[in-house]
């Protein structure tokens, strides 16, 4: 257990030994008995120098720990000097009175001079001058117990001596007020350090209050799932005033749907992440990143963040689209086609479905661009990615290979079937009229088909279309050829 206040210990010490050395010295003076005189003075001396050791340590100095044996040690020679020489007893009070009022010197200098610590100067003032006070009728104890010495003066009724009372009409009570100053001196500190303490609070939740405010994620405090604190970025993210939301279930700030996935996270003990969508007031959702971490190893309340990803997210889509689709028709590129229509593939090996792959290729579209120009050749391309998406199915895949050569995976789609429906894109694409200024075209394409066989990969698919699209365009173009065994052997011929 730390200490926050270093010097009551030394004090409480201090004042046991001091009253200990009291009764001692009654009992003394009671029965006679010298070991209870020699043990009476030792703990009262004994005890004002703890005191005194308890204002060094209260003040951060280093401790004059030798004052202690020093005066205990040397009342105790002069006490067993006395009893074994039959010596005066003014000599030894003189002496007594010697070491209890040099003993303060060093504490009421350190008392009266510090600068630092101006909470307790006040209460350090009294000590100081109540200690200069019993130091200085202590001293005059003494000298007056040295004078009686000196004088042969015969001895008296310790009552009636003008040397044993004044102690008890001065000394005692400025020692008491010592006592007492360094219990203010105590509460003083406490009270400098409980100022300070709530100053540093009240400094430390504005600097949180202003870091919060500038984040720009919403960061709440959870406790038991409900609000209880939050950023003004909430109120823009919700669209809900933080009065409103205080209390209120956090998870009324998402859709239902992913009720039971936050309330998960929102029980796990260590920090954890998610992307979900997130709810504005308006009923609009909004894709968000959530952030959930315990506030302290103490509590079970949870700092909750939530991040508007919106820009993020689209950024992320544009730059899938980019990495995935051709940028004149939209349709997929190479790549992503092929990652696709493997998955195709397994799935029509793995429940022997039908599929079939087509390669569509323009007639003499070379033609086009240079008679109309590259823009219409574009708007040929586009025209006929259009075309074929209108009639292409929900789970078959279209790309664009390169120049205007298409590749469409019919997905559930036997060589019949394919026929009928490349047949008519065939046709359709044939009708198209295309525009380019005053002037108007049309435009054909041939194309080759193959079905799925086991054992098919990407390639040996492809291979088998691209052979009947080869057989499409030397037998006149403007035809949907299906491969067969009997144009494998055709094609192997030319
Ligand atoms: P074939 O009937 O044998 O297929 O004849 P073709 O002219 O269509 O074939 P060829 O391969 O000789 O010509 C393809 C042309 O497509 C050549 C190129 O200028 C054109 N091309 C390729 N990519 C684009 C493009 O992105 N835009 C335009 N406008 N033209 C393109
Ligand atoms: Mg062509
Ligand atoms: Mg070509």
């Amino acid at each position: 257990m730390s200490r926050p206040y270093s010097g009551p210990g030394f004090w409480m010490a201090g004042s046991w030994s001091l009253i200990g050395g009291i009764m001692l010295f009654i009992g003394f003076i009671l029965t006679g008995s010298p070991i209870l005189n020699v043990l009476g003075n030792a703990g009262q001396l004994a005890g004002e120098a703890l005191f005194l050791l308890g204002i060094f340590r209260f003040m951060g100095r280093p401790l004059p720990w030798w004052i202690v044996p020093l005066s205990v040690s040397l009342i105790v020679l002069f006490n067993i000097h006395y009893w074994m020489f039959s010596g005066n007893s003014d000599f030894l009070m003189g002496v007594y009175s010697t070491i209890a009022g040099l003993l303060p010197i060093q504490a009421i200098w350190l008392l009266l001079r510090e600068k630092s610590d101006p909470a307790t100067r006040p209460a350090r003032l009294l000590v100081g001058i109540s200690l200069l006070i019993y130091s200085g009728v202590t001293l005059v104890r003494g000298v007056l117990g040295y004078h009686d010495w000196w004088q042969g003066s015969p001895y008296v009724n310790p009552y009636e001596s003008f040397s044993y009372l004044l102690p008890y009409n001065f000394a005692i009570p400025a020692l008491v007020m010592g006592f007492i100053g360094v219990t203010l001196m105590t509460m003083q500190r406490i009270l400098a350090n409980s100022q300070l303490h709530a100053e540093q609070a009240r400094s430390n939740a504005m600097r949180f209050e202003r870091l919060l405010g500038a984040s720009t994620s919403a960061v709440m405090i959870v406790k038991t799932g409900l609000i209880q604190d939050a950023n003004k970025r909430l109120e823009e993210l919700s669209g809900l005033s933080r009065k409103r939301l205080s209390q209120q279930p956090v998870l009324t700030l998402f859709p239902s749907q992913s009720h039971e996935l936050i309330q998960d996270h929102l029980s796990r003990p260590q920090a954890s992440q998610l992307d979900v969508d997130a709810l504005h007031a308006s009923g609009q959702h909004f894709p968000a990143e959530i952030s959930i971490a315990p506030l302290s190893d103490e509590s079970d309340d949870l700092v909750l963040e939530i991040r508007d990803v919106t820009h993020r997210k689209a950024l992320e889509e544009q730059l899938l689209l980019l990495a995935t689709q051709d940028s004149l028709t939209s349709a997929l590129n190479r790549r992503a086609f092929n990652a696709q229509a493997q998955l195709e593939l397994k799935r029509a090996d793995r429940y022997k479905r039908p599929l079939s792959l087509a390669v569509l290729d323009l007639d003499h579209f070379k033609r086009i661009n240079d008679e109309y120009g590259h823009l219409a050749g574009d708007q040929a391309l586009q025209q006929f990615a259009d075309l074929c998406r209108t009639l292409m199915r929900q789970g078959d895949i279209f790309s664009r290979f390169g120049g205007e050569e298409f590749v469409l995976l019919l997905a559930e789609t036997d060589a019949a079937a394919s026929i009928l429906l490349l047949e008519r894109l065939r046709e359709e694409f044939s009708a198209l009229v295309m525009h380019q200024g005053t002037e108007s075209f049309g435009l054909q394409v041939s194309a080759g088909v193959a079905s799925w066989r086991p054992g098919d990969t990407l390639d040996s698919l492809f291979k088998r279309a691209d052979q009947a699209l080869y057989r499409a365009k030397s037998s006149g173009r403007n035809r949907v050829v299906l491969w067969t065994e009997d144009l494998h052997k055709g094609t192997a011929d030319v």
